[in-house]
């Protein structure tokens, strides 16, 4: 499924993608992270794990800038985010530092959120053309090799509504990858498919883990994080609860918490 004509990655290593230092953040009273710390070095894939309502999707929206927060450092690639105080907490402070965080990491949904009025090619192609300012004509390439790479390179002409959810899942992975980002945040992306199609959409994220691209990946699957984790966190109300690597969070966890969860997830 993948081609070999891929940007060559730089290879893993220490260098943080993206940090974050003990955040903290709350929706009103409710404290929904209370000081979180993780970080996603170069080429490695860190797996977020924990019950519904344990704050991943906000932690991935967090690193993302699409949420602001009360305290703690936010980096990407080593600089830290600047922050400006507001009433309700604080934002970031200098806009060109949020554009070049949220093109240099691209989330893909549970729900996909592809345009409707766009086929395709048009989704993959959009951001790099409107956001990045890149000519269709040096992006089609691209993203018709995308789209192949994902494994639907026949759906190029297709509208959204005439795909299933798997292959609209690898069509929002590809529009997220056309972007060429430094990683990939992913929110539960197999969660609103049928067991049968979820194995193709894993088929993908198998492949771009292989090829060393850095990614958060928020997951219900087990199977899924024990397989591609470098790393893997489990969080529970808002704090990370334990964390390592997959053999022994899944092998060997040491909290009473991570047990039970894991006895209910698997
Ligand atoms: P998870 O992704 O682990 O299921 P979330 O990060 O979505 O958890 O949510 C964590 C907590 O924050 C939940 O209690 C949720 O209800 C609350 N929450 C999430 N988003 C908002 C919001 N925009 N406004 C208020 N509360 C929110
Ligand atoms: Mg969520």
């Amino acid at each position: 499924m993948m081609t070999n004509a891929e940007t060559p990655l730089s290879p893993p290593d220490a260098t943080s993608v993206i940090e974050v230092q003990d955040l903290y953040k709350s929706y009103g009273n409710l404290e929904v992270l209370k000081g979180v710390s993780l970080r996603a070095p170069r080429g490695h894939v860190i797996s977020l794990i924990g019950s519904s309502g344990s704050g991943k999707s906000t932690l991935l929206r967090c690193c993302n800038l699409l949420e602001d927060s009360q305290s703690g450092e936010i980096l990407f690639e080593g600089e830290p985010v600047r922050w400006k105080k507001t009433s309700s907490g604080r934002v970031a402070a200098d806009r060109a530092q949020v554009t070049r965080m949220r093109t240099n990491l691209s989330m893909v949904f549970q729900q996909f959120n592809l345009w409707s009025h766009l086929t395709v090619l048009q989704n993959v192609m959009e951001a790099p053309v409107t956001v990045l300012g890149r000519s269709r004509a040096e992006v089609e390439p691209r993203a018709r090799e995308l789209l192949a790479k994902v494994g639907i390179g026949d759906k190029a002409d297709a509208w959204p509504a005439q795909l299933s959810g798997g292959q609209q899942q690898r069509a929002a992975i590809a529009r997220a990858l056309c972007m060429e980002p430094k990683a990939l945040l992913l929110d539960e992306p197999t969660s609103a498919l049928d067991p049968e199609l979820q194995q193709e959409v894993v088929k993908v994220i198998k492949a771009l883990a292989a090829e060393h691209r850095t990614m958060l990946l928020v997951t219900h699957d087990m199977r899924l994080a024990a397989d591609v984790s470098d790393h893997v966190v489990f969080l529970h109300q808002g704090r990370i609860e334990e964390q390592g690597p997959p053999a022994q969070l899944f092998g060997a966890p040491k909290t009473e918490r991570l047990c039970q969860f894991l006895s209910a997830s698997m």
